[in-house]
C-alpha cells in the first residue's frame, strides 16, 4: 500500500540551463521516503550527479529557467529534511572548498626549487588533496544516497 506521498504524481519538474544548453531536474519520493532525482545533463549520464541538482538540493534556483513558485514549493515539499537533501548540503560545502583550493594552487604556486617555494607548493598541494578527498568521500556518499532511490 503506497500513502499519498509516494505516489508518482508527486514529481515534479523543474528546466535549467547552463552554457551546456538546457536541461530538465525531475524529482520525487519513491518507496520507502528515498527521493528519486534525475537530470538530463551529459554530466548526470556519464558521472550519475550533477551540479544543478545539488543546487536544487541546496535550494538554490538561479537556474532554473522559468521560475514557477508553486513548482519550487512543491520540490521543497519533495526534498526538505530529506537524507539526499543533508548530503547534497555536504557536497555543497565540499565543492565550494575544493575549487577555493584548486584555484589558490593555481595562482599562487611558486615558480623555482628553494626551500621556502616548496615548502609553499606543498602546503597548498595538501589544502587540494584534502580538499579533494573529502569532495571525494562526500560524493560517494550523495552517490550511494541517489542510488537508494533507484528502483
Ligand atoms: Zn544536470
Amino acid at each position: 500500500m503506497l500513502t499519498r506521498s509516494e505516489l508518482p504524481e508527486n514529481r515534479v519538474a523543474l528546466p535549467v540551463a547552463d552554457t551546456a544548453g538546457q536541461h530538465l531536474v525531475t524529482a520525487e519520493r519513491v518507496r520507502g521516503g528515498h527521493i528519486r532525482i534525475q537530470c538530463t545533463c551529459a554530466a548526470h549520464m556519464s558521472e550519475g550527479w550533477c551540479r544543478h541538482q545539488i543546487e536544487l538540493l541546496c535550494l538554490r534556483y538561479d537556474a532554473v529557467t522559468e521560475r514557477d513558485s508553486e513548482a519550487e514549493f512543491h520540490f521543497e515539499d519533495v526534498v526538505m529534511g530529506t537524507p539526499l537533501a543533508d548530503i547534497a548540503d555536504e557536497v555543497d560545502l565540499a565543492l565550494a572548498d575544493y575549487d577555493a583550493a584548486l584555484k589558490a594552487f593555481e595562482a599562487r604556486r611558486p615558480a623555482g626549487l628553494d626551500a621556502g617555494r616548496l615548502r609553499q607548493v606543498a602546503d597548498l598541494a595538501t589544502d587540494l588533496a584534502q580538499a579533494a578527498n573529502h569532495l571525494d568521500g562526500a560524493l560517494a556518499r550523495f552517490k550511494k544516497r541517489l542510488a537508494s532511490g533507484r528502483v
